[in-house]
């Protein structure tokens, strides 16, 4: 194991931007991990994982230990009567993985343990017997327009990259991490109320009974497409996508396009009786942060003392989505408020 220290993190995130973490160790497998633990100096710091980088917003250097992930290897493990076992280690890249073992079925962010775990390897299995999914519009549109009914895995592969390249910025050009903010889910009342002041809200009934809005949407709606703030952006072509418009020579400072993003949303689409985004989350933070780790509880209580609500919750619910299962009852309030307030982007984000 070696110690590299103040090294630049701008390479290393697909925003591009500017930070530095304190230390830095390269992990290619387990003795680098039990090596990390043993040693006197790392033990005692935060430790902050680091994959390919391009799900992360660096709103500052890192202080602690930064554990960069470089397990490789992809390799086909073995085969039951129905599936075929394939491996990867946590530092190859999926784009390439996904090309090898050509028809893997789960998402990037299929691996819900990130943050609460130090991933080393994925085990998929994948069902010999497969069934393309293919209901996806564009998908639809692709088999249209060539006139393949029947498409292999490679096929879809191939469309599917064109469908993503044509609606996404790619990160070697201008610094993102794709689709940013999570579409909010708000109760049938809600969604009426908004559709009352806003009739053409794209909104999706779930099978729960609640609603989701298309974040896009909203923030389209809002103006922000194509808005900059400063070298932070929203991607002209996608509003769910914010970029980096300064370069790697001018990054974006973390923050400051993202907040105001979120904010104008929440201004317009916040439903108008009696809705108050500042007391119900204050509610919600102080039942649950009791409960909470006494260095966050002290943190937050000291912002709401500054009435900076906002920041208290985001904080919080970065905590406890590192902290605590998906499930819990305490991270679930603190979603919810956190959406009903509108900060619905952040990591991990996407539905
Ligand atoms: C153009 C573009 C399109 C994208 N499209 C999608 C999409 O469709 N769906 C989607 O879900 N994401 C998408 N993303 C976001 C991102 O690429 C994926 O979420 C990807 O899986 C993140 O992996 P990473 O290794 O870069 O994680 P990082 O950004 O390095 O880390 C993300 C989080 O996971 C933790 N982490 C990373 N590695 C490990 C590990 N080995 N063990 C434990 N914790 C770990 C980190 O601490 C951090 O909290 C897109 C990004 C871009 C740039």
């Amino acid at each position: 194991m070696f110690i590299e220290r103040n090294v630049s993190l701008q390479p290393l995130n697909s925003f591009g931007i500017a930070a530095r973490a304190a230390r830095m160790v390269r992990v290619r497998g387990e003795d680098d991990v039990r090596a990390v633990l043993a040693d006197a100096e790392l033990a005692a710091q935060d430790r902050f994982v680091l994959g390919g980088g391009s799900n992360i917003v660096l709103t500052g250097d890192v202080k602690g230990v930064v554990l960069k992930v470089e397990v490789a290897g992809r390799r086909v493990l073995g085969q039951t009567a129905r599936h075929t076992i394939v491996e990867a280690g946590a530092g190859e890249n999926w784009h390439d993985f996904v090309g090898v073992f050509k028809h893997a079925p789960a998402q990037p962010g299929d691996f819900g343990l990130a943050g609460r775990a130090l991933i080393l390897r994925v085990r998929l299995a994948l069902p010999r017997a497969w069934q393309p999914v293919l209901s996806y519009l564009e998908l639809e549109r692709k088999a249209q327009d060539s006139g393949i009914s029947a498409p292999d895995a490679r096929q879809i592969h191939d469309w599917i990259v064109a469908i993503r390249r044509a609606k996404l910025p790619d990160p070697a050009v201008i610094g993102n991490a794709g689709s940013f903010f999570k579409n909010p889910t708000v109760t049938p009342e809600q969604c009426q109320d908004i559709i009352g002041r806003d009739p053409k809200l794209v909104h999706y009934p779930m099978p729960d009974g609640s609603v989701k809005l298309a974040a896009g949407w909203l923030i389209d709606a809002c103006g922000w497409k194509g808005k900059s703030v400063g070298n932070a952006g929203v991607y002209d072509k996608q509003a769910l996508v914010l970029v980096n418009r300064g370069g790697r020579a001018h990054p974006a400072p973390g923050g400051a396009g993202m907040t105001l993003a979120r904010a104008s949303p929440v201004a317009r689409f916040a439903a108008a009786d009696g809705y108050d985004p500042a007391r119900h989350a204050q509610q919600a933070l102080s039942a649950v942060l009791p409960r909470c780790a006494p260095g966050l509880a002290a943190q937050a209580g000291a912002l709401l003392l500054h009435d900076d609500w906002p920041e208290a919750l985001a904080l919080a619910v970065q905590h406890l989505r590192v902290h605590r299962l998906a499930l819990d009852a305490d991270r679930r309030r603190l979603e919810q408020a956190a959406i009903d307030a509108g900060q619905v982007c952040g990591v991990p984000g996407r539905v």
